[in-house]
């Protein structure tokens, strides 16, 4: 499967390519995807082990290109960031799950946290933090439902600057997951600098966990390492029966991926919100 999904990027970034004759053309096609409302969240449930509770949702960005298809964010967040429509886009984002966590909540359900993904190109933008609260601010959302995404490779310059940003929303009571945890050069240093209250193990220690080898060792340190620093941990990229086993044995607090679902449409997790509701 792993396999397959590669050769999908790679069939994605060719099809995106034989598209445009230059990047321009794509670029100017993702700026306008905003206004056309071609662009749509996605959303997939973070899990608690101890219970089956639904305890976040996490929102994954998707292009509905109106030739091309579903375009992967593996795809344009790249382009997005160069061209710096990575803030427009970022705002969008976190607009639009704040407004649907506010639905949800309006509907009965909404007592989970919502997690965005941030990317580090946000943070040369040293409003973030002020627009950021005044989307929350617009939208309702209780601050600290909200959850901040990043991945490691944010500190590799002007951490400083970062946390700044970063303090400021915690005041108002964000909370920050890191991303991808295990997989960057700076671990430790980041947990240290960047106080997470989540830390999500990376996908590639979760999926070899069948195999019994070194990386579901890593699996069980970072849960370990989660409890000596009071760290909620989230195992991400869950997919097998053995693997929830496994991370339950460990006292992992938290799983997501194709085990528990795939990303869904938001009129979709309502179906199945409400369904289980009765
Ligand atoms: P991520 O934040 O690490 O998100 C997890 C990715 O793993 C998602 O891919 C999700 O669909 C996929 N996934 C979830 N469960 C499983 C599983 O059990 N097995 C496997 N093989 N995969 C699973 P997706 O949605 O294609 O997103 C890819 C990356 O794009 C994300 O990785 C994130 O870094 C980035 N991204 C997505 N949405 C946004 C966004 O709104 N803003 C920014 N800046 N980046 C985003
Ligand atoms: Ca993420
Ligand atoms: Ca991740
Ligand atoms: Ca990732």
């Amino acid at each position: 499967a792993k396999k397959n999904a590669r050769q999908e990027a790679v069939y994605f970034t060719n099809a995106i390519g034989a598209h445009y004759e230059n990047r321009l053309g794509l670029e100017s096609s993702l700026r306008g995807a905003l206004c056309r409302q071609e662009l749509e969240l996605y959303y997939q449930y973070q899990v608690r082990l101890d219970n089956g509770q639904i305890e976040g949702m996490e929102a994954l960005l998707r292009w509905k290109h109106p030739e091309l298809g579903f375009i992967s964010p593996l795809d344009f967040i790249p382009i997005a960031e160069e061209t710096g429509l990575i803030i427009p886009i970022g705002e969008w984002v976190l607009r639009s799950a704040c407004e649907q966590q506010r639905i949800w909540k309006e509907q009965g359900y909404g007592d989970f946290r919502m997690s965005v993904n941030v990317s580090p190109y946000q943070f040369h933008d040293d409003q973030l933090a002020d627009r950021f609260l005044e989307i929350i601010a617009e939208t309702g959302i209780e601050p600290t439902q909200l959850v901040i995404e990043i991945t490691e490779s944010l500190a590799i310059h002007n951490v400083e600057r970062v946390i700044v940003q970063l303090d400021k929303l915690r005041e108002c009571g964000v909370q920050l997951a890191i991303d991808d945890f295990g997989s960057g050069y700076a671990s430790l240093a980041y947990v240290k600098q960047l106080r997470p209250s989540i830390l999500k193990i990376d996908r590639s220690f979760v999926c070899c966990i069948d195999d019994m080898d070194e990386d579901c060792r890593m699996a069980g340190a970072i849960v370990a390492l989660g409890k000596a620093l009071h760290i909620h941990v989230l195992a991400e990229g869950v997919e097998t029966e053995a693997q929830l086993q496994f991370l339950k044995e460990t006292g992992c607090d938290e799983i997501q991926g194709y085990y528990v679902n795939r990303p869904m449409p938001a009129s979709e997790i309502s179906q199945q919100l409400e369904s289980a509701g009765n």
